[in-house]
């Protein structure tokens, strides 16, 4: 059986329910103040696969994965340089004497 997110009206809270698919909101009795005044709130997993299942699914796919590949190749570069770079104690690139010997 499905399980259903309510939110009570009267006392705002919100609650979980286990019910059948048939039962309704205004059936459903708050377990905290006892009155029949919840609404359903709709899952966000329900409404996302309602959304994005025909059209997006697998862009949505490939995006994730060119985001995932952009996130490591954004990670490289300082990498590299790190690398590249030499120790900080003979940084020839920020003294003017000796960068203008040549
Ligand atoms: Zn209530």
């Amino acid at each position: 059986m499905p399980v259903y997110e309510y939110r009570c009206q009267k006392c705002e809270k919100s609650f979980e329910a286990t019910q059948s698919v048939h039962a309704r909101a205004e059936d459903t009795e708050c377990p905290f103040c006892h009155a029949q005044e919840a609404t359903r709130l709709l899952s966000s997993f329900a409404s996302t696969i309602k959304g994005d299942h025909k059209p997006g699914f697998a862009e949505l796919k490939a995006k994730a994965m060119v985001n995932e590949r952009m996130d490591k190749f954004a990670k490289l570069p300082p990498l590299n340089a790190k690398r590249n770079v030499p120790p900080p104690n003979t940084s020839s690139d920020s003294n003017p004497i000796t960068g203008a010997g040549s």
